[in-house]
């Protein structure tokens, strides 16, 4: 299978264009085609020789996803369902902030961290996305609003969808290089959010790789005892390590982390957990950012409900007073299928489904076959 373009950096490109016998200037024109224009094929890259083009078609694809359903909720908010070449599917999701185009990519098909009340981790991963398929998500989304002659430009980018970043960390930081290249697709380096279980390790290593965009760590509760419950990566990384990463990385960037935390009804959301949380938090708070996200619920993890808005408040104002920042997430397309992961299993199910009664219609034609064949 021919990989994507898109996987390369521009740098990469250049090497490329190089030891195929092209001059520097000719990968900046491709790089022109791919981001500025944004064309759908190598042929409409005019201003390349034939044999430039056939040898780009021979080596690489542009886009590798087709689009199976777009849903579009009420607010705006549109989820994509994409598939890949070989036949897995994966979803986008498309938001409308008042700032901008914001876009929640996928890093790889399943997610073996398996926290508990996720609808990516119910699939164990299948495969990390290439670089090419997570930056053609973007490319994707983008055309949407081109070939509806939207002038609107994606903005902003959150890595948020299914799958953990950084258990496929090369290939996310190169689909970061290659969104964020000023004569690219340009979307600034402080546009661009990271979400982590929390791989220490590798918060490690983002804290010193040179990008400087925004880090959010999956938090979600504030002991390891009700983390560990929830989150089976805190057994690998629980806080103490997970903290001292925060620490480096802070240390090293001077840039605030934000923390997501997802509000479980009985689970994590009393005063109690809010002040542990405040006392963890405590000697990063100009640096900590908490965000209290509603739960969406997963069909297949009953055992969570949604916190009420009466404890979300509670909750908040214990952070308020104990001076740290935090604001109430807003939710999006609650009309559609809106937890990440959750379009792509109801297709999945429905595509199970069909094959299911597929099979019944060869076994019946069988079953009536072959006593035919019998008599
Ligand atoms: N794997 C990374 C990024 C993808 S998940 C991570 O875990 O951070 C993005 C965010 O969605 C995480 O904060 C995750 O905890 C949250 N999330 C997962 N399932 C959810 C649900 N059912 N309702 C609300 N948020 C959920
Ligand atoms: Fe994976 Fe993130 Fe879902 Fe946990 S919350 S299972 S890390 S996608």
């Amino acid at each position: 299978m021919k990989p994507s373009i898109y996987g390369l950096t521009r740098e990469d490109l250049i090497n490329w264009a190089l030891e195929n016998g092209e001059k520097k200037f000719r990968a900046t024109q491709v790089w022109e085609w791919l981001y500025q224009k944004r064309v759908r094929s190598f042929e409409e890259m005019t201003n390349l020789s034939k044999a430039f083009i056939e040898k780009l078609n021979e080596n690489f694809v542009i886009n590798p996803l087709k689009q199976l359903v777009v849903q579009e909720a009420s607010d705006g908010t549109t989820k994509y369902l994409f598939e890949l070449p070989d036949k897995m599917m994966i979803e986008t999701v498309l938001m409308r902030q008042q700032y901008g185009l914001s876009v929640c990519v996928t890093t790889q098909v399943g997610c073996n961290i398996g926290c508990t009340f996720c609808a990516s981790g119910l699939l164990k991963k299948q495969r990390d996305l290439t670089a090419g398929e997570i930056v053609a998500q973007i490319m994707e989304v983008q055309r949407y609003f081109d070939e509806r002659g939207e002038d609107e430009r994606v903005s902003h980018v959150v890595v948020m969808g299914i799958g953990e970043p950084f258990d496929n960390y090369d290939n996310v930081m190169n689909f970061l290089r290659v969104i964020n290249d000023d004569k690219g697709m340009a979307i600034g380096a402080r546009h661009i959010t990271v979400s982590t279980s929390g791989l220490a390790n590798r918060i490690r290593d983002f804290a010193t790789n040179g990008l400087q965009v925004n880090l959010a760590v999956s938090l979600h509760a504030p002991n390891n005892e009700v983390r560990s419950s929830i989150m089976r990566i805190n057994r690998s990384w629980p806080l103490e390590k997970l903290f001292d990463a925060i620490d480096y990385y802070v240390e090293q960037t001077n840039r605030r982390v934000t923390f997501e935390y997802i509000m479980l009804s009985g689970v994590n959301d009393q005063p109690h957990h809010a002040q542990e949380l405040a006392n963890l938090l405590r000697d990063k708070k100009k640096l900590a950012y908490v965000n209290l996200i509603p739960y969406n619920p997963v069909t297949e993890h009953d055992q969570y409900s949604r916190s009420p808005m009466e404890d979300v408040l509670k909750f908040y104002d214990v952070l308020k007073k104990n001076g740290v920042n935090c604001v109430i997430r807003k939710e999006h397309g609650t009309d559609i299928d809106a937890a990440c992961g959750q379009l792509r299993s109801k297709q999945m199910k429905k595509q199970h489904a069909m094959e299911k009664s597929a099979n019944a219609e060869v076994l019946s034609f069988e079953e009536k076959i072959k006593p035919q064949l019998k008599g």
